[in-house]
């Protein structure tokens, strides 16, 4: 089951009998919002932040969600274009020009070098 960002908000904010409107902000995040998916209006307790980054709420969330809060707030790790894994992904600089280098990603399960 998917967290929802009231999981999110009380990991911030403590256990606590009621969640307010502070408590959200405290947080980062709206007490209120819309379903991506149906745009049905959502609260933070059945609003689910999907990996697409927007919110959706309990019917829409499907495989989108993220399983736990520290998933949810780990920074983007990148993923390769190519075939997905974001395990073996490593920086590199790349001649992009005469003169000009650059920071590149690189698969190291397919090969993919990419500029995010
Ligand atoms: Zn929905
Ligand atoms: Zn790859």
């Amino acid at each position: 089951m998917a967290i929802t960002i009231l999981d999110y908000v009380k990991s911030v904010v403590g256990d606590k009998d009621f969640y307010t409107a502070e408590d959200c902000l405290a947080s980062g995040v709206d007490i209120l919002g819309g379903c991506q998916g149906c745009h049905a209006t959502i609260a933070a307790y059945n609003a689910y932040p999907s990996t697409s980054g927007y919110w959706r709420c309990a019917h829409c969330i499907g495989n989108d969600g993220y399983a736990t809060v520290a998933d949810f707030t780990a920074p983007a790790s990148a993923a390769c274009p190519s075939c997905g894994t974001t395990d073996n992904i490593s920086e590199n600089r790349i001649t992009t020009g005469e003169r000009a280098e650059e920071y590149a990603l690189e698969c190291g399960d397919c090969g993919e070098v990419w500029q995010q």
